[in-house]
């Protein structure tokens, strides 16, 4: 569709129909002159299916949403600019989404209607004298650790550098420091949310504070749309990290005694479980355990030490080493400038990869019975003989995570000792059929884990496929969510499949 033909025929029902969302005949349609004066208002760019770029920008991380194409790119550079497009969104009815990183496992800010994108909105600030940093929501994880650490400064978040800063903070966000400063909603100190009647709303402890409990993680564009952040900020120290690698046949042991030590370790230190395997032939399955610390290297080293002597075999291999701390976090950066170090949709000069991907989790409260960890070894020997790849990530929590009380925010499994990822990463171009086969195993793997699991679902790492996703995600937060949806967007503005319902 060329502009000319949009602005013509483009109408509320047009979009309506594109999108399955119902359409009130009620309202009146955009009229060409409409779209002509929000674009003559916008500050940022309005991006139409004939214009340059927007092929690139419509995008988003994972390539299975290729084919939900919008009808117009929004990439706002003012809150005015956001104000406007929702405005613009509500009087016609037309269907709207938020994108900061587009990283979103289940294609939520992928829509056919207005993609609203905030990547003009990237500033990063620190204030150093109260060491607290304002970042724009369309702020990716590796500007935010390449401005800050410069001035030896960093927030808890992500390993992914291209995962907007956004979303990672309404999910919760998981990343090697929770463990020592809090999940990235734990430094959340302030927002600024454009609510879908554009009232622009200041969300802290003291204003709105209602809304800024559910900003930590009640999921992103549940309430309205984010254009800044505040958060508290801590010192950047080098980083070691401490990698050892077992063949699957002495798997067991070693994932047993890797769950009983970690959760002892201190809470300076991170820890993961990774087995992973590509299905390709000849290449076996492997478990790697790592633990990683951001500065507290001797403590470290002694817990490395201790873990090797009590490991009852031998690591095919293992090693230690350090890092400076803006390396380690930009490794995916290593030989790029900042503006390559993006992918395609977040940068004209993009040269990190997209992939097609399905991917979901589970949560533990206590440690995995044998036949619970047989079970996860046996579905990697299943998908291996039947050459297909996957991974699966026991990550442990804990620490700073759970000594924030549970009411606090709306994050919803501070109790768990482990987070579980099950995950199928494949090129782009990948045959659809085989990824859907992926997003099937990977909920099938919840339903496997479910006698040893809470139940519980970790928002960030959506899963369409889980039917009683309200509890799997929010468990007794989601009522106060319902009633905050209710009083911030009654009618579903902004909706999703697996969308908070008012209440
Ligand atoms: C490769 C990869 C690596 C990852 N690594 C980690 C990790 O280390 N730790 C972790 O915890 N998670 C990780 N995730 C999961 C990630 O946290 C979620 O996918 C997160 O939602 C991504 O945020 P985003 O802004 O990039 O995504 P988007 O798709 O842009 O946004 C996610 C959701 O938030 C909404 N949204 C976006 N911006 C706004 C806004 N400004 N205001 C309101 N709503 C908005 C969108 O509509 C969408 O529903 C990873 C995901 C991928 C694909």
């Amino acid at each position: 569709m060329d502009r000319r033909h949009f602005l013509t025929l483009s109408s509320a029902a047009a979009l309506a129909a594109v999108s399955g969302c119902q359409f009130s005949p009620a309202h009146s349609l955009p009229e060409s002159s409409d779209w002509q004066q929000l674009k003559a208002d916008f500050s940022g760019q309005l991006l139409f299916p004939s214009d340059a770029g927007f092929s690139r920008f419509y995008k988003a991380a994972n390539s299975r949403y290729d084919s939900i194409i919008p009808a117009v790119i929004a990439r706002c550079a003012t809150t005015a600019d956001v104000q406007q497009v929702l405005a613009f969104a509500r009087r016609f009815q037309l269907p709207i989404t938020g994108r900061s990183g587009g990283h979103n496992y289940a294609g939520y800010s992928s829509t056919k209607g207005i993609l609203l994108d905030l990547a003009l909105m990237a500033d990063i600030q620190l204030e150093p004298e109260e060491d607290t940093a304002w970042i724009g929501a369309g702020a990716k994880l590796g500007d935010i650790y390449d401005q800050l650490s410069q001035k030896g400064r960093s927030i808890p978040g992500g390993s992914c550098v291209g995962v907007g800063i956004a979303g990672l903070t309404q999910g919760g966000g998981f990343g090697i420091a929770d463990r020592l400063y809090g999940l990235t909603c734990d430094a959340l100190l302030e927002a600024e949310v454009v609510t879908v009647d554009g009232d622009v709303l200041r969300c802290n402890e003291q204003h709105n504070a209602d809304l800024f409990w559910g900003l930590r993680g009640g999921g992103g564009g549940q309430f309205g749309i984010v254009t800044r952040l505040k958060f508290q900020t801590f010192a950047t120290a080098d980083i070691l990290s401490c990698h050892a690698y077992f063949a699957l046949k002495d798997a067991l042991p070693v994932l047993n005694l890797w769950q009983h030590w970690s959760r002892q370790l201190p809470e300076a230190l991170w820890s993961q479980a990774a087995l992973w395997w590509s299905g390709e032939q000849g290449h076996q399955p492997q478990l790697q355990i790592r633990v990683i610390s951001v500065g507290q290297i001797k403590l470290l080293q002694q817990q490395w030490v201790n873990w090797l002597r009590r490991l009852p075999v031998q690591p095919v291999e293992q090693d230690v080493v350090l890092h400076n701390y803006r390396e380690y976090m930009l490794t995916d950066c290593a030989g790029l400038e900042m503006p390559e170090c993006k992918l395609p949709h977040q940068s004209e000069q993009a040269k990190l990869k997209r992939v097609a991907m399905a991917g979901s989790s589970d949560f533990f409260n206590k440690v995995i019975s044998r036949a619970g960890l047989e079970a996860l070894l046996e579905q990697v020997q299943q998908r291996q003989q039947q050459g297909l790849s996957g991974g699966i990530l026991l990550t442990l929590m804990g620490g700073a995570i759970s000594s924030v009380p549970a009411e606090q925010t709306a994050f919803a499994h501070r109790d768990a000792l482990f987070s579980a990822q099950y995950l199928v990463s494949r090129p782009v171009g990948s045959p659809e059929a085989e990824l859907k086969r992926a997003s099937v195993w990977v909920n099938q793997m919840r339903s496997m884990m479910q006698p040893y699991s809470t139940g519980g679902a970790y928002l960030n790492y959506t899963d369409a496929l889980i039917k009683n996703w309200s509890a799997a995600y929010y468990g007794a937060h989601y009522e106060k969510l319902q009633q905050l949806k209710s009083r911030y967007d009654p009618e579903q503005l902004l909706r999703f499949s697996q969308g908070i319902q008012p209440a």
